[in-house]
């Protein structure tokens, strides 16, 4: 069957009242933006609680139910006939129609469940819900029907049109990107921090990004390398603006000021100096890092105590409590996998200690900050920073 529409279904938690409309609508312009990434005309619209995606021109199935999958609020993309409002003779004949065309094997159990919504239509709900079951059943005898746990529901909701449809294909899920305002996440070029962005991207937060690099020791390609991360990411939150900071100065400053077991420790210090500040210029309300507990020295509990040290901002870290198992099957889930194992140099990797601290103290990193200036350095590194807006692999790259 070629369909011309798809319903979209969203979760309506937490979108009641006037929220419901601001979700709504950022919704519907993040549809509008993903489908523009693929070949074919669609209309966007919402209709009395709903949402539809109407297909104006020649298109490809899965690549539009693929581009849908990609959109954050959506929980089911159900494709959808759309008939004109009719007679019942004559709609008990599309939905027969429906069945035949969707299934060539109807040895399932089903339930019709209609809605009406415009209340002008000479039928009541139950009516046409209780003819296109017997209708359905003398069509096809193989057919069971079972009200309560149905393997399929053939929904017909009446409204100015009439929409046929059964097949609800899983959304992303999570909340419209933009509904829950916005965040600076700090990217390598490694496994985890694409997927730490997924993940808030999830929650509705706007991300931007920042990325520090420190040539000549990391390199053009691993730059490139973030590029690509990012453009599958941008799959999922939208256009990222990235902001590359030059980070060479201060790391050469640590390695030649500061005790070995807490280079790291102080380069991430000073990574969130800069990030918190470029943040709060671009209006972004939390930093947002790929770190989980333990996983390496600068991500024990005492070590991130002494990183956040640095910040008021609020530093969320969604990978915190996973394994690195589950931090990658989601990243193969994403597609960035492939990309975050190719080699890279990242700065994080230039000047590592043999024998990091795992128990470092706030007072002791104090310390072994004191004696160096740090203003400007950091100064230099936030004016040197460039931004770059990047936008997600469309058909065809
Ligand atoms: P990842 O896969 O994200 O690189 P990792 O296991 O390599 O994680 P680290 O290198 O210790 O972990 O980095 C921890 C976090 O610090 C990263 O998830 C990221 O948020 C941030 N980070 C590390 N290096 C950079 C960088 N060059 N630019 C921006 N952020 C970085
Ligand atoms: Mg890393």
């Amino acid at each position: 069957m070629e369909y011309k529409s798809f319903l979209i279904k969203y979760a309506e938690i937490g979108t009641k009242g006037k929220n419901r409309y601001v979700f709504e609508d950022i919704l519907c312009k993040n549809i509008r933006s993903a489908m523009k990434r693929i070949e074919g005309k669609f209309l966007v619209r919402k209709e009395y609680g709903r949402i539809f995606v109407d297909c104006l021109e020649e298109y490809d199935f899965d690549e539009a139910v693929e581009a849908l999958q990609h959109v954050f609020g959506i929980v089911g993309i159900c494709p959808v006939l759309v008939v004109p409002n009719q007679p019942w003779d004559e709609l008990k004949e599309q939905v027969v129609e429906f069945v035949r065309e969707n299934y060539e094997d109807c040895h399932f159990t089903f339930k019709v469940n209609c809605r009406r919504v415009n209340k002008e239509y000479p039928m009541h709900s139950m009516e046409v819900s209780r003819e296109a079951g017997a209708v359905l059943l003398d069509a096809f005898p193989e057919l069971k029907v079972d009200v309560h746990h149905p393997d399929v529901m053939v929904n017909v909701e009446v409204r100015n049109e009439i929409y046929v449809y059964s097949q609800i294909i899983p959304g992303a899920g999570g909340m419209p990107v933009g509904t829950n305002g916005s965040a600076m996440l700090l990217l390598s070029g490694g496994i985890d921090s694409p997927v730490a962005s997924y993940m808030i991207a999830k929650r509705g937060v706007q991300l931007e990004m920042i990325h520090f690099a420190s040539p000549p020791y990391t390199s053009q390609r691993a730059e490139q390398k973030v590029h690509s991360l990012l453009r599958q990411v941008a799959k999922y939150s939208g256009r990222i603006m990235l902001f590359v900071v030059p980070f060479t100065e201060i790391q050469e400053l640590i390695k030649d000021n500061c005790p070995e077991e807490v280079f790291t420790l102080i380069m991430r210090r000073m990574m969130m100096r800069i990030s918190q500040e470029i943040a709060i210029k671009e209006g972004c309300q939390a930093l947002i890092t790929g770190e989980s507990v333990g996983q390496v020295a600068s991500q024990t509990m005492p070590a991130i105590a002494c990183t956040d040290a640095v910040t008021s901002m609020p530093v969320f870290r969604p990978l915190i409590g996973m394994d690195k198992d589950e931090v990658i099957a989601i990243s193969r889930k994403i597609e960035t996998f492939d990309i975050s194992i190719q080699p890279y140099e990242d700065c994080c990797t230039v000047f590592t200690p043999k024998h990091p601290r795992t128990h470092p103290t706030i007072a002791g990193v104090e310390k072994a900050e004191r004696g160096t200036e740090w203003d400007e350095p950091i100064k230099r590194a936030v004016e040197g920073t460039k931004v770059t807006v990047i936008k997600a692999f469309s058909k065809g790259e």
